[in-house]
This record gives structure tokens, sequence and C-alpha cells, in this order.
């Protein structure tokens, strides 16, 4: 039947650059404290628990869902204060909103500009739409280097700049003046991706009617509903009507779109447990700050990166341990021997610092 054709292969059909890309991997993390993924550790109240039960009781799947989300997205708008005039676009997932954007602007030649390290996403999602990446290196502290990344601009002319903000796997909160210039400077979309705003001291959302080129991008991810993948685009009604086109009818289920209504209306409950975190952050940077041979780096985030003398063997050492972290070693070359850690519980976070003191203890 077949024998007139020769054997159709992914080598042959696929595109290169797809053939190329490494599949983003997720680790199975079965019975280990979870320390790798920013994810909030703590459950919702019983009483909280018990309501979101019945929601699910009686939701009507077997329908599709409300294609424009309109109470889910009243919800995300009074809990962000958006200003008159703006307007959010709903994504399964932030990643997703990197996606839509990346197709929205990818004309042939097109650039996605990026700092490095960062969110690795940008860099994957522009080979996924054929656009050209192009990352400007942070400095030593993982500042912004603003004059490169001014000049990067300038030759570059990307239509697409990602800004992390708090920036991943870094943690730190760049400087906001820098970030001004950049958005002023570009020619094209600026997005500062705001996926851990709830434990940063600063957004870009009062920004958003300053610049015609400025797009916030956040996420529920990193706040507690990370399993029901929610993320938001906010920005003009100019931009947003344009790009909605590219969203796909049904991206957010019903059962996302119930939940997270719901837990919209229990913010404080989730901002409360964004207050502990950042509590719990504080003591375990010092605990990190305390054990000789760790550097660690600060963080305006829920995650602490730090740099240790052999990373591979102290994450695979706080595995057999039954913590699981992140091991950033061998990806990019400003981030050798780096490891970055979730803020958990405290009995959680008390269990990393202490099999951490313990591997080192051992390799030294
Ligand atoms: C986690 C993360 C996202 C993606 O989050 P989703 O779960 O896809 O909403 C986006 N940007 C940064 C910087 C992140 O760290």
């Amino acid at each position: 039947m077949s024998s007139v054709r020769s054997l159709v292969t992914p080598e042959k059909l696929l595109r290169p650059e797809v053939l190329a890309l490494h599949a983003y991997h997720v680790p199975p993390a079965g019975g280990m404290i979870k320390l790798d993924a920013m994810e909030n550790p703590y459950l919702l109240p019983q009483t909280l628990r018990d309501e979101i039960a019945r929601l699910v009781a009686d939701a009507e799947i077997n329908r599709y869902p409300d294609a424009a989300a309109r109470e889910l997205k009243a919800a995300i708008c009074k809990v962000t204060n958006l200003l008159p005039g703006m307007d959010i676009l709903l994504g399964n997932g932030s990643d997703e909103i990197i996606q839509l954007l990346a197709l929205a602007v990818a004309k042939p030649g097109a650039v996605l500009l990026s700092v490095e390290p960062s969110f690795v996403m940008y860099r994957m999602i522009a080979t996924f739409t054929g656009m050209r990446y192009v990352g400007v290196p942070l400095t030593e502290d993982f500042s912004l280097d603003l004059q490169a990344t001014l000049d990067a601009i300038k030759r570059e002319q990307p239509a697409l700049v990602f800004l992390a903000y708090p920036n991943n796997p870094t943690g730190n909160l760049f400087d906001a003046a820098a970030v001004r210039q950049i958005i002023q400077a570009a020619p094209g979309l600026v997005v500062v991706d705001e996926a851990y705003y709830a434990f940063a001291s600063d957004s870009f959302i009062p920004h958003l009617p300053d610049y015609d080129n400025l797009l916030v991008m956040r996420t529920f991810s990193k706040l507690g509903m990370a399993g029901l993948r929610l993320g938001f685009l906010a920005g003009s009604a100019a931009w947003l009507s344009q790009l909605e086109k590219l969203r796909l009818p049904y991206n957010v289920g019903v059962l996302p779109q119930l939940v997270a209504t719901r837990l919209l209306e229990h913010h404080d409950v989730l901002l409360a447990q964004a207050e502990d975190i950042k509590l719990e952050r504080a003591g375990l940077l010092a605990a990190l700050d305390e054990i000789s041979g760790v550097r660690a780096y600060p963080s305006a985030a829920n995650f602490i990166l730090f740099r240790v003398a052999k990373a591979t063997r102290i994450f695979e050492g706080l595995k057999q341990r039954g913590v699981l972290i992140k091991n950033l070693d061998g990806g990019h070359t400003a981030l050798t021997d780096c490891l970055r850690v979730t803020v958990g519980t405290p009995a959680e976070n008390q269990k990393f610092i202490a099999a951490l003191q313990d591997v080192i203890n051992q390799l030294a």
C-alpha cells in the first residue's frame, strides 16, 4: 500500500528548529518535598475547599465554557485595580499568552528580544513561532545592562520584548527607571511579565496608560492556582481586541473559570498566604547565608537562586534526601553551579536547609 513512497519520518517533515529543540523537562516529584516549581505550598482553608467542591458538583461540564469568560474577567479586573480604558485577555496559563503574542507579530524576520538568564519559554516560543530570538546578557549581579539592552533594541528592532519583573530564575526586580527607558526606546511591544507580582513591591499595571506599547502579563500559578492554568494580559483595548482574534475560543475551561472566579472573591486569603511566603523567604535567605560555601541572591519572588561549589552533586544529594529543587547548572553560562529553591512551608524549608547542610558536609 505504501510501497510507492518512502518512509515519512519526523526528521524529513518537521522544521529543523523544532527538531533541534529539547522538550521542556518536568521531572517526577513523587513523594518528595517539592520545591522546584514556584508553587504555593499552602492548601486552601477547608470552608473554601468545601465551597469549591459544591461548585464543581453543579458545574455544567457537558457545555462549552463561556467563551468570553465574563464573570472571571470581571473578578480579575476587580482584584487587579485596572484603570478605566484597560482590558484583559485570558490565557491557559501565561505561557499560552506568550505564544499568542509571538504568533501575532511573527512576520518573516521578526525579532523577540529578552534578557539572559531569564524565563526559558521566551526563547522556546520564539522558536515555535519562527521568530528570531535575541538575548541580552544581564550584568554579573543579574541587573539589567541598560546600555547593552538599548543598543540591542536599536540594532535588532524587536517586534516584541519580554521582561520578567521580578525575573525568573534570578529572583530580582529590575530597576524600574531602566525598564521605563526600554519601553520608551522599543519600536515594538514591551511585555512586562509579572508572574511573581504577589511577592514583589512594584508593578507596571499603573503605568499602562503612560505607554502605547506596554502590556503587562500576570499568572495566578504562583499565587496558588498552578493547577487551574490561568494567566492574563492587561493593556489597552486597541491591542487586546486585535490579539483576541488569535485566542482559541474555549482556552479557559468551565472548571478553571468557576473555581478561579470564586477564589478571587477570596483574593485576600491568597495574598495573606503570599505574605507568609515573603516572611519565610527572609528566613530561608538568612539560613542560606549561614551555610558556608553558599552564595544566595536577593529575591523579590517566591524562590531563591543560590550558587554552590558543585551544584549537580548537591542537587542529587538533596534528591536522595527527598528534596526536589531546580538544578540550573549546565543551562546558561551565567548560571554555572546555580540552584533554585522555591519557598515552601516552614517545615519544608527547615527540612531543605537541614538536607543542604548535610549534603555540603558530606561533600566537604
Ligand atoms: C511561571 C512563569 C510563567 C508562566 O506561568 P503559567 O503557569 O504558564 O501561567 C511566566 N513567566 C514567568 C517569568 C514565570 O516564572
